[in-house]
């Protein structure tokens, strides 16, 4: 069975079904029958027992009875004994035991397998005195026969249908039809084998079972497309954002290996090595989460965090390293601000928005931190006076890699916010941001706390 195709299996699983089927309808179908006709015949017994009673009485006493001309004609036979169980009259079937014993007003039956009789035998009551008896005998072949013909008849006509509704699924091609969607969804799956992600099956044929599945087929290679292009356009921007570092350190490194220097100059070269790699190391780090955020692998380290103390230790910190930038850093923070968190994503969270809203500012600007708790929900915002974002980049700028402003910060490379939103939903968290060009930005981060 488990080598058979698909098309094979359905029409064995169908004929077997349509088997069982006629397995318990027609036996039921046989015993309504038979019952009905053995009734009939019953009945009818019955109605001629009562009739040759009323005969046989109408003749005063025994001696002419009428056995009925009538009745042997509809083949019924009719014997009527004396008191001492003789035949006087009548006759019975040439091999019916005329000596059978009587059951008197009981319809019951003689003989065996196709050969039986109906028999009902009653007592002649004649001025209330029992004269005799007689005995209606009905022979049953008949019904045998009809019964034995039908029997046949079935079983003939399982077998037709069976055979003929199989030849019908497998000829008119229904089981085919139906099941074309699986080979054009394996046609399309060796395509795919062969790196070809743009393939769809794209069914017509309606909503059943296998036209769903052709759909969700066709829904997941959309998504797996989409993330192929993301992965391939990731891993360009990648290459490409290394590339610029890492040649700022070759020429650097070329440049004061030829000829005599100064030790200034030699200074000023090893500068700006240092600075590049200072980035590279930073971009690394955050290619890394990123990567991790893309393949779910980041295992969190979740801890009661105090928010509060968190936020206000990295502000202090921020302001320390950037004490000659011209910015003012102030900080909003109520106390207390207890939650579960991983505490190394929430500083990844606040130090790329802080580092943003500093880096995206103008000389002497403001930058503001904001830590709220309103009932349930906690509020993280970083505000700034700086150069803002243009309406047109806004629902932009949360993606991997984008840069708005690129004219004014080519060294950034894009990741700081897709990070940011990554580790708020991570935590059931939202982002959102305002921002005017030249006026400065708002971004807000939600928490719910149960
Ligand atoms: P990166 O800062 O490395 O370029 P981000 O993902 O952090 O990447 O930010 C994406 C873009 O959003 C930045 O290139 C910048 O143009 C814009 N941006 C982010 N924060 C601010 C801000 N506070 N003020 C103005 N522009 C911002």
């Amino acid at each position: 069975m488990k080598r058979l195709n698909i098309k094979w299996k359905i029409m064995l699983w169908h004929s077997l079904a349509l088997l069982l089927i006629f397995i318990a309808v027609l036996p039921i179908m046989y015993l309504v029958i038979s019952d009905h006709l053995y009734k009939g015949a019953e009945t009818l017994l019955l109605s001629e027992a009562g009739k040759i009673t009323g005969l046989l009485r109408l003749g005063e006493g025994m001696d002419e009875p009428n056995t009925g001309i009538d009745l042997i004609q509809t083949g019924t036979y009719i014997a009527v004994y004396s008191d001492a169980n003789e035949i006087i009259s009548g006759r019975l079937p040439e091999d019916f035991d005329p000596n059978a014993q009587p059951i008197f007003n009981d319809v019951h039956y003689e003989g065996f397998a196709e050969h039986k009789w109906m028999v009902l035998d009653r007592e002649l009551i004649v001025h209330g005195k029992r004269t005799g008896w007689f005995r209606v005998v009905k022979p049953l072949d008949a019904i045998s026969s009809a019964l034995a013909y039908f029997k046949t008849m079935i079983y003939i006509a399982t077998l037709i249908i069976i055979c003929f509704s199989a030849l019908m699924m497998i000829s008119g091609g229904f089981i085919t039809r139906a099941l074309s969607p699986v080979k054009q969804i394996t046609k399309t799956a060796q395509q795919i084998g062969q790196g070809n992600l743009s393939k769809r099956i794209n069914f017509e044929g309606g909503h059943d079972e296998v036209g769903v599945l052709a759909a969700t087929f066709d829904k997941m290679l959309d998504r797996l497309e989409d993330s192929f292009d993301r992965e391939k356009r990731f891993s360009a921007d990648v290459s490409h954002e290394l590339r610029t570092p890492v040649t700022a350190i070759i020429v650097n490194a070329e440049e004061a290996l030829v000829g005599d220097k100064t030790a200034e100059e030699y200074r000023e070269n090893l500068k700006t090595i240092l600075l590049e790699g200072k980035k590279m190391n930073s971009l690394i780090s955050q290619l890394l989460m990123m990567a991790r955020s893309i393949d779910g692998n980041y295992i969190q380290e979740m801890e009661c965090i105090d928010l509060s103390a968190l936020t206000q230790t990295i502000v202090e910190d921020v302001t320390e390293r950037d004490e000659n930038s011209g910015i003012t850093i102030s900080a909003d923070i109520d106390s207390g601000i207890i939650m579960l968190f991983d505490q190394t994503l929430f500083m990844r969270l606040l130090y790329n928005l802080i580092d943003n809203a500093l880096k995206y500012n103008v000389p002497s600007g403001w930058v503001k931190v904001s830590l709220k708790k309103q009932q349930s929900t906690v509020l993280l915002s970083v505000g700034d006076g700086g150069i803002g974002i243009s309406e047109e980049d806004l629902p932009r700028i949360w993606n991997r890699f984008y840069k708005a402003n690129q004219s004014t910060i080519s060294s950034s490379p894009g990741l700081g916010l897709s990070i940011v939103r990554w580790i708020a939903e991570q935590f059931g968290g939202s982002v959102s941001v305002m921002s005017e060009l030249g006026k400065g930005s708002l971004f807000e981060v939600r928490f719910e706390v149960k």
